[in-house]
């Protein structure tokens, strides 16, 4: 997983390669590197993230180059493994996005023929055997040398002696941005943006020559006519728009996206393949495993439809007796395992819906039909923007398929969402911001609301957070509480009232602090908890979205008040491209 950009045209190359690397930080950020086609391939290389430097320290020459921002999977980050990797003649450069599955054959066969490694990554051989296939024509080379290879892989290929690009693609994704005889490739729009908003997206087996006069694409031996896409988010929608990281520009966002993802989605538009299935199976990873657990909750409780849950990563290798209608949920539409679990629910015969949010990503032009969230780019890589239009989707297929098209309910829950984000957390992140662990417990659908809780907090403030169903507590967990541990409850004004507040003694009786979420009014919760977060009082279904927007703001500012690196958590990347 990683960031890959190009540019052909006119201008200097480096600077817009930078600038867009940048952007594309989010998908990977061990190390970066840059060839421009200057006196010769010049290349520059680091170890690390892009340094606020790196404008003025990378001087490459040339008006054609491309760029790499690294999430290493086969080599340990660092310099010699940094891409752009060359041929042993240093005239071919390449940037990889992927993995190439059959490497280890493949270097062997070419160490054995001569040929010298600089790194340890599955890349390299790729730039090898292209230099074995070169005589002057780097698009005939490129050609020859995709079929050898086994994996993912999104190219971008140049070499000394030709004034072009080569962008290949398979299993990764690649878009092409067209502009006044310049044009760029990446591995999603954010880089090109700011300079064109028609883009073309390659599809899985394409191949495209990119000169500074035109583009031309091949399948295969043929040449092909891909559509050109409008692409209409606009280069502010990418920006900080003054908040202090990411996360908190997109959890702001979120009466937004909620309101444009319900809307987007209405009788006429939800695709056929859905409508009213008698069974459905929910395939997603992380957090929109969450969202397909919510789902699964509103669905069998409004509408009596069956669902049943996997994690995507499972069910390629233990795949179910799956039937009826198979929906995939991913953010980025990229989600390897997610999309694989697809082509095999699709190899079964099962109809199969995708829910991504990005226009043109391999989910979309697998599946039999999408829905596609209007979340707007996310660059954060804690999912919340996202989450929340996943939710928007999922609760109003339900209510087109409950028969209750009138959703205006739903439609003010971005003003109860809103008045979330007025509220004070700060006595709930002092006691968050000194726990070695919390607990997240909750019933229903509010249980996936603590899975995410817990995995919001996790991931950016590395403080451990586990959700739980509140009944599970004390099978097991109970051992740890403590008056270090504290424990927040999502306690609702349903059928299981009364058992959370005897929970909530339960858990007070071990010394473990309470930070209650429930109904404003509600003053026998309040009695009974340490930290009472009032919700508005609303429908079922906004409660849900009211009490996750509480818990990725506690989650945000624990993480603040613990000087995390919000939007770029150690460890982790935003598009999960691999196994
Ligand atoms: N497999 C390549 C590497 O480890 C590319 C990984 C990526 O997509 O970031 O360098």
């Amino acid at each position: 997983m990683c960031g890959i950009v190009g540019y052909i045209g006119r201008r200097a190359a480096a600077p817009i390669i930078i600038k867009g690397l940048e952007k594309l930080e989010y998908r990977g950020y061990d190390s970066f590197g840059v060839a421009t086609l200057g006196r010769g391939i010049e290349i520059f290389k680091h170890q690390g993230r892009i340094a606020k430097n790196a404008h003025s320290a990378v001087r490459l020459n040339g008006t054609i180059g491309i760029g790499h921002t690294r999430w290493a999977t086969h080599g340990v980050p660092n310099n010699a493994n940094a891409h752009p990797h060359t041929d042993c003649k240093n005239r071919i450069a390449i940037v990889h996005n992927g993995i190439i599955e059959n490497y280890a054959k493949l270097k062997r066969e070419l160490s054995a023929r001569g040929h010298r490694f600089l790194s340890e990554t599955d890349t390299e051989v790729v730039a090898h055997l292209i230099e074995e296939k070169y005589t002057g024509n780097l698009f005939s080379a490129v050609q020859e040398t995709v079929p050898q290879l086994q994996g993912s892989f999104a190219l971008l290929v140049i070499s000394a002696e030709e004034q072009r690009i080569i962008a290949a693609r398979n299993a990764s994704p690649l878009v092409i941005g067209i502009g006044d005889r310049e044009f760029f490739a990446a591995s999603d729009m954010t880089p090109i943006l700011e300079y064109t908003e028609r883009a073309i997206f390659l599809e899985d087996g394409d191949i495209a020559d990119l000169t500074c006069e035109a583009v031309e694409i091949f399948h295969g031996t043929k040449t092909v006519t891909r559509p050109v896409e409008l692409i209409d988010w606009s280069v502010e929608d990418t920006k900080k728009g003054g908040f202090s990281h990411y996360m908190l520009k997109e959890i702001y966002e979120q009466p937004q996206a909620f309101y444009n993802s319900l809307r987007a989605l209405d009788p006429e538009t939800l695709p056929a393949i859905a409508a009213k299935p008698s069974s459905v199976t929910i395939v997603a990873c992380g957090s929109s495993y969450h969202a397909g657990l919510i789902f699964k909750y509103l669905l069998e409780e409004t509408c009596g439809i069956p669902a049943r849950l996997e994690f995507a990563s499972e069910f390629k290798y233990f795949p179910p007796p799956v039937s009826g209608l198979v929906i995939c949920i991913t953010q980025s539409g990229e989600t390897a395992d997610t999309l694989t679990a697809l082509k095999q629910a699709k190899a079964r015969n099962c109809p199969t819906l995708a829910i991504t949010n990005v226009l043109g990503s391999s989910i979309s032009r697998v599946a039999d039909a999408t829905i596609f969230m209007r979340a707007g780019p996310e660059i954060s890589v804690a999912a919340t923007k996202s989450f929340i239009a996943q939710l928007a989707v999922s609760m109003q297929i339900i209510n087109i398929f409950a028969g209750e098209h009138d959703t205006k309910m739903l439609l003010h829950a971005h003003r109860a969402i809103e008045e979330i984000l007025l509220k004070d957390l700060s006595d709930a992140v002092s006691v968050c911001k000194k726990a070695q662990s919390i607990f997240y417990v909750g019933r229903g659908p509010f249980y996936p609301v603590c899975l995410e809780g817990a995995l919001k907090m996790k991931e950016i403030s590395y403080i451990h957070a586990e959700g739980y169903a509140a009944g599970e507590l004390k099978h097991g967990p109970f051992a740890l509480l403590s008056k270090d541990t504290p424990v927040i409850a999502i306690c609702m004004p349903d059928s299981t009232y009364e058992v959370m507040i005897s929970n909530i003694k339960e858990i007070k009786a071990r010394s473990a602090p309470v930070i209650a979420l429930g109904m404003e009014g509600d003053s026998d919760l309040a009695d009974v908890a340490d930290i009472f977060i009032t919700l508005p009082d609303t429908h079922r279904f906004v409660q849900i979205l009211t009490s996750l927007v509480v818990l990725q703001l506690l989650a945000y500012h624990t993480a603040v008040v613990l000087d995390r690196d919000v939007d770029k958590p150690r460890n982790l990347a935003k598009s999960v491209t691999v196994e």
